[in-house]
């Protein structure tokens, strides 16, 4: 068995489950065992119900301890599921919220830890995969056999599992871990409050022209012209490029900034390291240039433009323009 671990917030599932959910699916096509997801909450039937429309069994723990996220609540509640069905694995989002209980779960579980990985490579036992140095280099880890695998997924890796249409509708039950649940834990959370978003909101813009390292520094002009030839477009930025100062953190797209889907998202000298891809890849259209076709934001483009873009991006202005006038 493996057990999904969904993620979810106000009700609605977070855009990493649909990945998740094809981690898995990929996890059991491999090992040959049954996939289940499982959704902690209170009345968590909106998020239990979206999850079983990607056509997996779900089943849904309903209390109130788990209204909202809390570590020690998540990890009650999941190890004693786990001495109930056992599983030999257990799949988590690497998020704020995932990376935080995961290994404190598998040290519950006397199990192992493998985090943010973003593959799986088949063999008699499958070993899990992380890109490391950037994304230039990836590690193999193989979970200690015998022991219950909580394993961390680095959103970004895996193209999203779409809802199934017509879908044979999976198993939905209910669990109750009040047993685990109905006790005083040492922490409760009280709440969280949304970040106040500036003026530039990212996640609107249906196109995003984002500038990685590659741009020269004195010439961001390139990405600012480029972003005005086109309605409705914002400027995105790589970490690196926010970190020099370059553009301000409400530009950052990625792990650690915003994740956004626009239908075309244009990537100028960006690398494609998978905190970056992890806030991108639900974009309509991926455009990138980089000077290197080895480039990892290259496994993801939908068209890829190897050149240098100082001398690519004027071209492409020039057409955009140039079209412009004649409509
Ligand atoms: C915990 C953690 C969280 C992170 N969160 C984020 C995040 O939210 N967002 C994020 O972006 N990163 C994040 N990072 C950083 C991430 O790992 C990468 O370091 C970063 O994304 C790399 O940015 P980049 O692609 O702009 O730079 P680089 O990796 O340096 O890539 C620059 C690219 O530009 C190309 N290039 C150079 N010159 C030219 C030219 N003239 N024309 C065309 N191409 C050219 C190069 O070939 C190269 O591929 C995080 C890292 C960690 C550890």
């Amino acid at each position: 068995m493996i057990l999904l671990v969904a993620e979810h917030h106000d009700g609605r599932l977070a855009p990493a489950m649909a990945e998740l959910t094809s981690f898995g699916a990929a996890l059991a096509d491999c090992t040959g065992d049954m996939l289940l997801g499982v959704v902690l909450g209170c009345s968590p039937q909106g998020p239990a119900e979206e999850l079983a429309r990607l056509g997996i069994d779900v089943i849904a723990a309903d209390h109130e301890a788990l209204a909202l996220y809390n570590p020690e609540t998540y990890i009650a509640a999941l190890t004693a599921l786990a001495a109930e069905i056992k599983p030999a694995s257990i799949l988590i989002a690497h998020t704020a919220t995932g990376w935080d209980y995961a290994p404190r779960l598998a040290v519950a579980l006397e199990g192992s830890c493998i985090t943010a990985v973003s593959g799986i490579a088949p063999g008699p036992v499958p070993a899990f995969t992380r890109r490391v140095l950037g994304g230039k280099m990836v590690l193999e880890s193989e979970p200690v056999p015998g022991k219950c695998a909580v394993v961390t997924m680095q959103p970004g890796s895996m193209r999203p599992r779409t809802t199934v249409t017509g879908y044979k509708p999976a198993a939905r039950a209910e669990i109750d871990l009040g047993t685990a649940l109905n006790q005083r834990f040492g922490s409760h959370t009280l709440g969280y409050r949304e970040a106040v978003r500036g003026e530039l909101d990212l996640g609107r813009a249906e196109v995003i022209v984002a500038a990685g390292r590659g741009v020269d520094p004195e010439r961001m002009d390139l990405i600012r012209e480029l972003a005005a030839c086109f309605h409705h477009c914002a400027v995105g930025a790589s970490r690196p490029v926010v970190d020099a100062g370059r553009l301000p953190l409400e530009h950052q797209v990625g792990q650690t900034g915003q994740t956004v889907a626009p239908r075309l998202y244009l990537a100028c000298g960006v690398s494609g390291a998978v905190q970056h891809v992890a806030g991108m890849i639900g974009s309509e259209l991926i455009v990138a240039v980089n000077l290197d076709r080895q480039a990892a934001i290259f496994d993801v483009a939908h068209l890829g433009i190897v050149a240098d873009l100082h001398e690519f991006i004027p071209l492409l202005i020039a057409r955009l323009r140039a079209g412009m006038e004649t409509t």
